[in-house]
Formats: C-alpha cells, structure tokens, sequence
C-alpha cells in the first residue's frame, strides 16, 4: 500500500479562507482525500447544475474544505479494499454527498466508499455515463416514479419543466422512447426544433407556468417531471389530472413551493419527491439498467458537448445563467 500523500494529480479544488471562496486548477497532494477503501482513476465527470453552485459558491453546497467539487465521476478502479471492486473495474459514482462534503469527480484521481459505486452498464463507455450523469439518472429515477404509481403512455400528456437542462433533454428522450406523449416547457423557445429532435410532441413557453396561479386549474397533465419548483410546480399540480402523478426533483426557479392542498384532496394527485443524491443502491442499479436498455444513445450523443477540465469553472458559471443547453462531460485527464 502507498503512503498517503504521494500521489499527485491534477483537479480543481475549492479553498475558503481571507482571500474568499476560491476555485482553481491545480495539483492536488492525495493527503487532501478523505477516507475510503476504493481509489478511482477517474475518466470523466460532468456539470450538474449543483456543480455550477459549488464552483461559483453561489450556493453553500459544499460543507467541507479544501474540497474537489464533482459530484458524480466515471472510472476505472485502480486500488480497492473493498471485496466487491477489483483493479481495472469500471465504474460510476453519483450524489451521496461527494462533491460537498467528500472530494468528488473534477479531479484526475477520488477516493470513495465502495458501497457508493454502480457497475459501468456494459453498453456505455466512461463518456457516455458522464453524458447522462446524475442529470440523466434522476430524470430516470422521475420517470421510474410514473411508472410505478402507473401512468402509461396511453393516459395523456406528459409535462416536463427545463426542458432544456440535463434532467429534462434526458426525460424527454427517455419518456418518448417509451411512447409517452410528451410537452417541454422552456423559456428557450428558439430551441423547440431542438426539443421535438429529442421526442417532445409539443413545446410550451415557460411563462404559461411561471406566473402565480389558481389552487386548481383544468385537468391536462398525465404526469409531469418537474426540475424548477416554486410557481411552476404548484401549477403543475394544479393541472393534473384526476390521479395522475407529478414527480418533483428540482429547483432550477426557486425552493417555494406556493400551493395549496386542492389537487392532492380533490383530485387526488400524488406528489413524489426524487433524490438521486442518497438513493439506496437497488434503485440506483434499477435506473442505470433502465438507461441502458431505455435511452436512445443516438439523442444522447446530440444532446452532450465536451470540455477539458480547465474550462469546467467558467462552463458552471454559464449553467446557472441557464444559457448551457443538456449535458456537458469533463474530460479530467485534457486541460
Ligand atoms: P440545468 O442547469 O441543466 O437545467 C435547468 C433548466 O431549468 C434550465 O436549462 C432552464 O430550462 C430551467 N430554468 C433555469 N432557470 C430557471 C428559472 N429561473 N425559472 C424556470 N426555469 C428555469 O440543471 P439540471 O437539469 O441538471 O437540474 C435541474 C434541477 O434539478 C436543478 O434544480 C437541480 O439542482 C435539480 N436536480 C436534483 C437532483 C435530485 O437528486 N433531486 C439531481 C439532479 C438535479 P429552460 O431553458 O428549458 O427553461
């Protein structure tokens, strides 16, 4: 076993002290990783919009310093404890707090609990698992939460919000390789040919949901996955049909949530919260095996762009300004 403090790799890593919160390239001593019994050379990582939070310190996500943001990662195993794992394995890691108060994936090397990890599903590459990301698995894990409750392709019209963003270029997608139909809201509707490319029937401005509404409006949603909360979501459940579902996991326009109790008591609309954060492992692998089989890998390639590491703080920057469309991958090993 090599000693502590004898790697040195290149990453990002977030500082806080009398010269502010601070970002930067640069390289890291592997004394600054925290325990765990598997090493991860990692091979790319992506841009969620918590990491645009982390990166600009916009948001206190990140509760620990110093701290490499990230918080998911794709990579090959290089040294593990964990029976489980073995050297040369290729893995994902999504959410479970790395990232805020665990170094996470914008760096060359992380180390994690193994309980943490997900098998790379054999038909993706590295690339492809960052392309989907947690963005991609939390979508996943919203439409898992209609099926489930039972909303079926022939029971109407799907809503999804931030249409453009990760979470919602891969519902789409997703949700019309199953046959839904399917209505983004957007407030970029000079991107609706963009939206129909990846499945949606019918796209909406924003503005018809962003505005203060009624406690309870006409019926149209099946189902809705919702990635912006506040006003949105209290009129996407205003708008629910009679036992439909609305699955919320998103704050992309505020953390309120405006509404009243009139969909749920007379409609009997049912309102699930998705976390793709601390999901137990049997719904993480559910999702995963789900994306493989369920996600036209042909959209996803469409909908991902690549950076180098060197470009991810000034790329986080431009996510929470909303003006970066579906999914960016990390190659960590390229500046
Ligand atoms: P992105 O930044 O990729 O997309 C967010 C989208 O929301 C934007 O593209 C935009 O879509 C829309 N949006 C942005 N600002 C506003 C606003 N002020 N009002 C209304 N809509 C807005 O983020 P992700 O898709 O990666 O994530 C979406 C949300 O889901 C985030 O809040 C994120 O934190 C959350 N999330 C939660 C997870 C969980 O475990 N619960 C996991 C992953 C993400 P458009 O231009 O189409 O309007």
């Amino acid at each position: 076993m090599r000693a502590r403090g004898t790697i040195v790799f290149r990453g990002i890593l977030i500082t806080k002290g009398d010269a502010g919160y601070k970002a930067e390239l640069q390289d890291i001593d592997d004394s600054v990783l925290p325990e765990g019994d598997v090493t991860v050379r990692v091979e790319w990582s992506t841009l969620n919009y918590k990491d645009g939070l982390a990166l600009t310190g916009k948001s206190p996500v990140v509760r620990r310093f110093p701290m490499v943001p990230g918080i998911d990662f794709a990579g090959t195993v290089l040294a593990s404890t964990d029976s489980k794992w073995k050297v040369g394995d290729k893995v994902i890691l999504n959410g479970w707090g790395v990232g805020e108060t665990h170094c996470g994936g914008l760096a060359e090397i992380a180390r994690v609990k193994g309980e943490w990890l997900v098998p790379l599903p054999k038909s993706f590459t590295t690339r492809q698992a960052m392309a989907i990301g947690t963005a991609g698995y939390t979508a996943m894990l919203c439409v898992m939460a209609l099926e489930k409750h039972g909303v079926k392709p022939g029971d109407g019209e799907i809503l999804v919000t931030g249409a453009n963003g990760g979470v919602g270029n891969i519902a789409i997608a997703v949700l019309s390789r199953l046959g839904y139909t399917v209505v983004a809201s957007t407030g970029r509707m000079y991107d609706a040919e963009h939206l129909e490319s990846l499945g949606a029937n019918h796209v909406i401005d924003r503005s018809e949901l962003s505005a203060p509404g009624k406690p309870i409006a006409k019926e149209r949603w099946a189902g809705v996955i919702d990635t912006v909360g506040s006003h949105t979501l209290a009129n996407a459940c205003a708008t629910t049909k009679y036992r439909g579902a609305v699955a919320a996991c998103g704050l992309a326009g505020g953390m309120d949530f405006p509404a009243t109790v009139a969909p749920f008591i007379l409609r009997g609309v049912t309102l699930y919260g998705i976390d793709g954060v601390m999901a137990p492992l049997d719904l993480r692998l559910e999702a995963w095996q789900r994306l493989a089989t369920d996600l036209d890998i042909a959209k996803l390639d469409a909908i991902t762009q690549e950076i180098g590491i060197s470009q991810a703080i000034a790329v986080g920057e431009g996510l929470l300004k909303g003006t970066v469309r579906g999914r960016v991958v990390v190659d960590v090993n390229r500046k």
